[in-house]
């Protein structure tokens, strides 16, 4: 019997409409090219891309501005994580317990995200009224990334645990390991 390789993809690996609307930069054109190098290589070889939901859209919308993790990092933002996140930990237990006809090679999130990140996330002391604030671009300037998780990912690592899986949590940069 032919084992079905699956990964779960961040939403917007699928899905770059989700992302929040920003002026094109170098790293996100870098993000688009591995983006589509990833996606060909997994059609290529047959794997089977499960699609989380985005948090920050369906919280927040189209029209959000980008976010420090600090400003996702409350009991709020991770009980609704923990909603959306659920069913898709009862489809890994699933398929992790059919392990003769799936395997699930990963769990893949996008660096740099204060939600989705793997590796590295950006953090800074955001928030408050922007229109009034005299010192805003001091502000804006604080925030730097961080080697940890999102708040999403977090709340993915605890649910794995919880349930006992398994399952490697890697990052978009590091999709070749998805093959090896
Ligand atoms: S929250 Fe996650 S899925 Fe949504 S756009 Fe950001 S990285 Fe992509």
């Amino acid at each position: 019997m032919t084992v079905k390789k699956i990964v779960f993809v961040s939403h917007c690996v699928l899905n770059t409409a989700s992302k929040v609307e920003v002026v094109i930069s170098r790293g996100l054109k870098e993000e688009e090219l591995l983006r589509k190098k990833f996606l060909l290589k997994a059609i290529e070889k047959d794997i089977h891309m499960i699609q989380l939901p985005c948090p920050e859209f369906n919280l927040y919308g189209a029209r959000r501005w980008g976010h420090a993790k600090e400003q996702f990092d409350n009991p709020f933002y991770r009980e609704n994580c923990k909603s959306m996140l659920e069913p898709f930990v009862l489809q890994m237990k699933e398929y992790v317990c059919n392990s003769e006809r799936f395997q699930v090679l990963g769990i893949m999130g996008i660096d740099g995200s204060p939600s989705c990140g793997v590796n590295l996330t950006y953090c800074g002391q955001w928030g408050g009224e922007l229109s009034s604030n005299p010192n805003l671009s001091s502000m804006l300037q604080g925030i730097h990334p961080k080697k940890e998780k999102g708040v999403f990912m977090e709340v993915l690592e605890e649910l794995l645990h919880k349930n006992e899986l398994d399952i490697d949590m890697i990052s978009l940069n590091d999709f070749e390991k998805l093959f090896l």
